[in-house]
């Protein structure tokens, strides 16, 4: 049971025996979970053990709730035709920045430590230039009115607190201790377009992800498949934390259920999910891939890290990204998504089968894609992947 990397040659020697299961579980989260257990004391009880990171994790909901407020709040605005256009940076400036602040502010409020590893996507050089200084005093309006909304936190934070919440954001991560990993707007374009978005908080154990959260403020919470005029609410919050399964529950805190990944098994049988924008991941490939396993159903395009959060709850059964070549693959991109989706009972590989590597600082350093799916089905989209990739080395022209 030592064997920790699913490559194609193992696929292809040990599947389809059962033990596809336990390998690939034990390749990603069990492997933590092992560390965690061991780390925690081998004598405690599991009792003992699911403790671990619980209060990490209900800080990192409560964090990832309030950014999702405001960036719906910013949101709400961008989306009036009389009031902004759509073509104006600055309200995803301005809630982006928003977000970060107010998710460092509570890590930094709430966390038994004064001194926590952030590593988030943006950083405030560009806010600290003269020209950004009314931007500026909107963020700081922002983050106030959202931390004092509810009455929790009485601040009045200064342009310099914001830039200095921003800043704490700086941390390389890396394999040793622990690191928050955030996207303070994952899915930038979805935002603006007002589709989907995710605001994203994961931690890091010794280069292990040992909880995420995904806040997902215009996902359905019956599923991505309704329809159109779907008047049921929207707003999710899922959240995972190691060896302890995925939730998900309103961004209010209501109505919570535990998920779990589509139980699919023939990939005819299976849709996928892939992103909006074909920038970010190749929809010719996926498209190849999807045909060659004979999946019939239409490609779900959705920005940003709920495709994580809808595979997790069995919308859909595949998740594909292929970037162009060269393109490096940022940790807070995937860290709180993966986590979601293998505590859910999913896989979560590069296009080799290889475990995400989440310790080697801000980037992943992976083999051209990343795939999920569930252990049923992850050798035979593994093998499609590997076949496609071949194929289209030349005619799509990413390798
Ligand atoms: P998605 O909506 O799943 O395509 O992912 C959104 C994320 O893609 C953003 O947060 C960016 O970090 C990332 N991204 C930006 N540019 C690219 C690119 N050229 N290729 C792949 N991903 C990108
Ligand atoms: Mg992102």
């Amino acid at each position: 049971m030592g064997t920790i990397s699913a490559s194609l040659p193992y696929l292809a020697r040990n599947f389809p025996a059962r033990r596809d299961l336990v390998r690939f579980r034990l390749s990603n989260s069990s492997l933590s979970s092992v560390r965690c257990r061991r780390r925690i004391g081998s004598s405690r009880t599991s009792a003992t053990s699911s403790m671990a990171y619980e209060r990490e994790l209900e800080i990192a909901k409560k964090a990832a709730a309030l950014a999702a407020r405001l960036c719906k709040s910013v949101q709400k605005v961008l989306l009036q035709p009389d009031v902004q256009s759509k073509s104006d940076q600055s309200p995803v400036t301005v809630a982006d920045y928003g977000s970060q602040a107010v998710v460092s502010f509570v890590l930094e409020k709430e966390l038994s430590t004064s001194s926590f590893s952030l590593v988030a996507e943006e950083d405030s050089g560009d806010l600290r230039k003269d020209s950004a200084r009314e931007t500026l005093n909107r963020i700081t309006e922002l983050v106030n009115d959202t931390l004092s909304e509810d009455g929790t936190y009485r601040v009045s934070l200064k342009p310099e607190d914001i830039l200095v919440a921003i800043d704490r954001g700086k941390s390389e991560g890396g394999p040793s201790g622990q690191h928050w990993v955030l996207d303070p707007i994952d899915g930038t374009k979805g935002f603006l377009r007002g589709d989907q978005y995710a605001i994203a908080l994961a931690l890091l154990d010794e280069g292990n992800v040992v909880l995420g959260v995904l806040g997902c403020p215009n996902l359905p919470f019956d599923g991505v498949n309704v329809q159109d005029n779907y008047s049921g609410e929207s707003g999710c919050l899922f959240s995972a934390k190691i060896g302890e399964g995925a939730y998900l529950e309103l961004l209010d805190g209501s109505k919570q259920a535990k998920v779990h990944v589509s139980a699919v098994e023939d990939p005819a049988e299976a849709s996928f999910f892939e992103s909006f924008e074909a920038a970010h991941s190749s929809h010719d490939l996926s498209s190849s891939i999807a045909k060659r396993l004979g999946v019939k159903a239409p490609p779900v395009r959705i920005d940003s890290q709920a495709k994580y959060g809808a595979l997790a709850r069995g919308d859909g059964a595949i998740y594909l990204r292929f970037p162009r070549k060269g393109y490096r693959e940022k940790i807070w991109d995937h860290a709180a998504g993966s986590i979601v989706v293998t505590e859910a009972g999913g896989v979560v590989t590069d296009a080799a089968g290889k475990p995400l590597d989440f310790s080697k600082g801000r980037y992943l350093d992976l083999d051209t894609g990343i795939v999920s799916a569930n252990p049923k089905l992850m050798p035979a989209v593994l093998h499609a992947v590997q076949a496609s990739l071949t194929e289209n080395f030349d005619s799509v022209g990413r390798l």
